[in-house]
């Protein structure tokens, strides 16, 4: 049974026996990190989008441990040119891995990087990521608004969904809600809120009304917090 551990932001580890991943690990500079980048040594990292609040500390754990990047094919191919290892995917794809299955799924959003020296670069389109770790399958929906396709996402059956609820950049309460009612997941948390305070939000309060209005299990840990499914 995989442990996903809650970083803060929509950074999380996830752990399958010897199997580490990462995803979006914005950890210096996040307000709401309890651990930095150096305490991770990743089987893998997977990027749902470029914007520095996720792409975070990506170069320095991958240059340091080896880590292969999956990400988008544009995010990809600049790690690659600075010599940065990387395994490039796009919209509806998906890959088996010798450490499990990725497929990248549509967000509705954008996905810039913005470099040491102040350029913004942009990097394609943002994705969802549908990960499968033996028989798990966690959804994790990066930055996005809410869009109906997600009730064909959720046709693979989603053991664990991570959504957005911060509002103003991504989906807020009440449509992180109804993202929950189209995808069907068995157990949902908010990621994506409480960070800065234009995304304030009580998570506790929308998974209490998750499982109030659609009889669904929803938790919201705190930042080091751990979830089993
Ligand atoms: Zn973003």
């Amino acid at each position: 049974m995989p442990i996903l551990r809650y970083l803060g932001h929509s950074a999380c580890e996830i752990v399958e026996g010897d199997v580490r991943i990462l995803i979006d690990p914005f950890l210096t500079g996040n307000p709401a990190a309890t651990e930095s980048a150096e305490d991770f040594h990743p089987t893998a990292i997977i990027l749902t989008h470029a914007h520095n609040d996720h792409f975070g500390d990506t170069l320095e754990i991958s240059r340091r441990t080896g880590a292969p990047v999956v990400a988008m094919h544009e995010i990809s191919d600049w790690l690659i040119e600075r010599g940065v290892n990387s395994h490039g995917m796009s919209t509806g794809g998906g890959h088996t891995f010798e450490w499990g299955w990725v497929k990248l799924t549509a967000a509705w959003h954008s996905s810039t990087y913005i470099t040491t020296d102040g350029r913004l670069l942009p990097m394609g389109t943002p994705a969802g990521v549908l990960l499968r770790l033996g028989d798990r399958v966690l959804y994790h929906a990066g930055d996005t608004g809410l869009f109906g396709d997600m009730s064909l996402i959720g046709r693979i059956g989603i053991d664990l969904a991570m959504l957005p609820i911060g509002d103003n950049y991504t989906m807020g309460p009440d449509d992180a809600l109804e993202a929950v009612r189209l995808l069907q997941p068995r157990l949902v948390a908010p990621i994506h809120y409480n960070t800065f305070p234009v995304i304030a939000q009580d998570g506790e309060a929308w998974a209490r009304r998750v499982t109030e209005t659609l009889g669904l299990p929803a938790v919201a840990p705190r930042p080091g917090g751990e979830i089993r499914y």
